[in-house]
C-alpha cells in the first residue's frame, strides 16, 4: 500500500461544460506501484523487481490552474540506495473512476448509457491518518518468487521478429513464437463453443550487450481445472499449482508472463445471421472485457503482465495483445518470432477494453 495523503475527487460534466456534479474517487494505487517498480528495473539495472521501498502518490498540478487541480499523478518509488524512481500517471488512470461514476448518473437518469462526458480530477490533502500498513486486519503473502532477470540476447530475437499490433515506446519489448499463437488457435479450436485458456511462460530478460529489458514469452501451459462457460472463464486455485508443477518439471527457470483465453465469436453470432452478416458481425471484434480486466488485475498485475486474446470469428482466428502501460490495461503490440505469412492478416489492431461490447447481433 503506497503512501497517499490525498482524497481525489472527480468533476464531470457535459460537452458543453454544463456540471454532472463532483464525486469521490476510490483509487487503486496497485497497478501505479507495479510501473514504479518496473520502472526502476528498467532504469536501474536491477538484476530482481525491487519489493521494498516507499511508494509515495501525490498528485501534480495542472500548470494554468493549479491545486487543486490535478494534471498528473506522481508515483515515486523510494531507492534503496539505487535512487529513486518517479513515474507520471496521466489522467486517464482515473478514467475507470469516471466510468464507474457515470455508471451512477446513467442509473439515475441523469445521463444516458453511452452518453458523452468529460471529467477532471482534483486532490485535497487529508490529517495524517496512521500508516495503510496498521489498518490492515491482515496481511497477503507476495505471490510466488521475487522476477529475476535473465541476462540474454535480444538481436538473434529481433532478427527473427516480425512486429505486429500497435507499437508504443514506453511499453517493454514482447516476443512471441509464432508456436504460441498456433497452439493458442489450436485450443481455442478444440474447445468449440466455450472458452478455453491458458498461462504464457517465459523469461524477463536484460539485454546483455545494451542493458535494455524485454520479455520472451517461451511457451503457453493450456489451463487445467479451469471452469469454462460460453462468455467467461474462471481460474481456480488448481489452475495455478498446475502450471506451477508445470514450469517446475520444464526445470527452465520460466516464470508466469500473462495469459490466453478465447472468444468463440462465431458461437455467439445469431443463428438468424446469414453468411455476410457472420463475416461482418460485430462480436467477431476482438475486446477485453470488464470481467477480463479485473481478472488481468488480480491475477497479473505486474507491469509486464501480458494477456493473449484469441478471437475465434467466422473469417478465421483474429489475435490481439493486452498489457499495462502507465498503470492501465491498453492493447498493445508484441513481436512474431519465426511469423507464418498467415498470421499479418489476422492480428487485430483496434481492439475494445472495458466497456460492455455487444451482447448479441441482431
Ligand atoms: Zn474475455
Amino acid at each position: 500500500m503506497p503512501l497517499d495523503e490525498y482524497q481525489y475527487a472527480l468533476d464531470l460534466e457535459r460537452p458543453d461544460h454544463t456540471s454532472l456534479g463532483q464525486f469521490p474517487a476510490a483509487m487503486d494505487w496497485g497497478p501505479a506501484c507495479e510501473c514504479a517498480r518496473f520502472a526502476a528495473l528498467r532504469a536501474h539495472n536491477l538484476v530482481a523487481l525491487p519489493n521494498t521501498g516507499e511508494v509515495t502518490v501525490e498528485p501534480a498540478w495542472e500548470e494554468s490552474r493549479g491545486e487543486p487541480h490535478v494534471g498528473s499523478v506522481r508515483v515515486v518509488l523510494g531507492g534503496n540506495g539505487n535512487g529513486a524512481t518517479a513515474v507520471n500517471l496521466p489522467l486517464t488512470y482515473f478514467r475507470a473512476a469516471a466510468q464507474q461514476a457515470s455508471r451512477g448518473l446513467v442509473a439515475q437518469k441523469i445521463l444516458q448509457p453511452r452518453e458523452e462526458f468529460h471529467y477532471s480530477v482534483v486532490a485535497f490533502r487529508t490529517p495524517r491518518s496512521e500508516p495503510a500498513k496498521a489498518k490492515r486486519a491482515f496481511t497477503i503473502e507476495e505471490v510466488a518468487s521475487p522476477l529475476i532477470v535473465k541476462t540474454a540476447s535480444s538481436r538473434e530475437l529481433f532478427a527473427q521478429a516480425t512486429p505486429f499490433g500497435p507499437a508504443h515506446a514506453a511499453d517493454v519489448p514482447l516476443f512471441v513464437p509464432q508456436r504460441v499463437l498456433d497452439d493458442a488457435a489450436a485450443l481455442t479450436r478444440a474447445a468449440g463453443a466455450d472458452e478455453t485458456a491458458g498461462v504464457l511462460i517465459g523469461h524477463v530478460c536484460r539485454d546483455a550487450d545494451d542493458q535494455v529489458l524485454f520479455v520472451e514469452a517461451t511457451d503457453l501451459i493450456p489451463a487445467k481445472h479451469t471452469r469454462s462457460e460460453l462468455t467467461a472463464v474462471t481460474f481456480t486455485a488448481e489452475t495455478w499449482t498446475a502450471a506451477e508443477s508445470a514450469i517446475r518439471l520444464r526445470g527452465g527457470r520460466e516464470i508466469m508472463l500473462g495469459w490466453f483465453h478465447s472468444h468463440p465469436a462465431k458461437f455467439w453470432c445469431s443463428p438468424n445471421c446469414g453468411p455476410e452478416a457472420r463475416r461482418e458481425c460485430p462480436l467477431a471484434r476482438s475486446f477485453f472485457s470488464g470481467e477480463d480486466c479485473a481478472l488481468h488485475r488480480t491475477v497479473f498485475p505486474q507491469a509486464y503482465g501480458a494477456a493473449l486474446v484469441v478471437t475465434h470469428a467466422e473469417a478465421g482466428m483474429r489475435y490481439a495483445m493486452f498489457g499495462w502501460r502507465h498503470g492501465l490495461i491498453v492493447q498493445r503490440g508484441f513481436h512474431v518470432l519465426n511469423a507464418s505469412r498467415a498470421v499479418a492478416e489476422a492480428i487485430s489492431s483496434e481492439a475494445i477494453i472495458g466497456e460492455k461490447h455487444e451482447e448479441a447481433c441482431d
